[in-house]
């Protein structure tokens, strides 16, 4: 006899079937207001807090890249899941997790000292391809302490420019939190005007995640990290502090 009642795990791949979908429409409608095609815009899941269990279900949706903040809770989801995802480290970095985030990571976002992308660089290992990486900056202000401040984008790009292990795909921002669509998109048209201004070659925006993703598209951006539209509500991380 066949039970009509769905398993835990049907029920929980049915409700992130519909959020995936109800995530896409916003994207289709955002991209349609800006005259954008969906394609020149990645999704970027973010899992940090989520069981390897929920990210299994990502990859049965098709997703297959991955953000992560905590280096500890994410090593152990890059052991569980399959060797083809792409693991995204989009957490501050300390320099004494740069050897790991070097060895298993395929991109970093969160670049923003010379001191910690000098460690990437040494630490890439030889038979891996150059690690991707944007950096971070503030488009915030006072209101914001990380990321690298306008005024010393210039010099951090020429220092990441010289480091062959490095390969510089572009900058990323998280601007303070606002409900203000007018002042989401005056941050994120600040980081694309920075990215024309000293990188004008590099293609990736890093912009936009649930509250602010329809903004962060008007601006350009290439790259979406999405957590909770995606995965629902987090729980706290279990073993680390950001
Ligand atoms: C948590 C996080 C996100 C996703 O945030 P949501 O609001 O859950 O979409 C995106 N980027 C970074 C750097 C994060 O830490």
């Amino acid at each position: 006899m066949t039970s009509t009642k769905l398993s835990a795990n049907d029920a929980a791949r049915n409700r992130m079937a519909q959020r995936l979908a109800a995530l896409e429409r916003r994207i289709a409608d955002a991209c349609a207001n800006a005259g954008r095609p969906r394609d020149q815009i990645t999704l970027l899941p973010v899992s940090k807090t989520q069981s390897s269990a929920s990210l299994q279900c990502a990859l049965a949706l098709g997703l297959h890249r991955f953000g992560e903040n905590y280096l500890q809770e994410a090593l152990g989801k890059i052991t569980a899941l399959p060797e083809d995802c792409e693991w995204h480290f989009i957490g501050p970095i300390q320099s004494n997790k740069t050897r790991a985030i070097a060895e298993h990571f395929d991109w970093v976002h969160s670049l923003e000292r010379a001191k910690v992308a000098t460690r990437l660089n040494a630490q890439r290992p030889a038979g891996m391809p150059a690690l991707k990486v944007c950096l971070q900056v503030n488009v915030s202000g006072e209101q914001s302490k990380s990321g690298v401040a306008p005024d010393e984008l210039p010099m951090l790009v020429a220092q990441v420019r010289d480091m062959p292990r490095l390969q510089l795909m572009g900058l990323m921002c998280i601007p303070e939190p606002s409900d203000d669509p007018a002042q989401q998109r005056a941050r994120f048209g600040l980081l694309r005007q920075l990215r024309d201004a000293h990188l004008p070659d590099a293609p990736v925006l890093s912009m936009g995640m649930s509250a602010d993703l329809e903004s962060a598209i008007a601006e350009g951006s290439t790259l979406l990290r999405v957590g909770t539209a995606l995965f629902g509500p987090r729980t706290p991380s279990p073993t680390e502090t950001p």
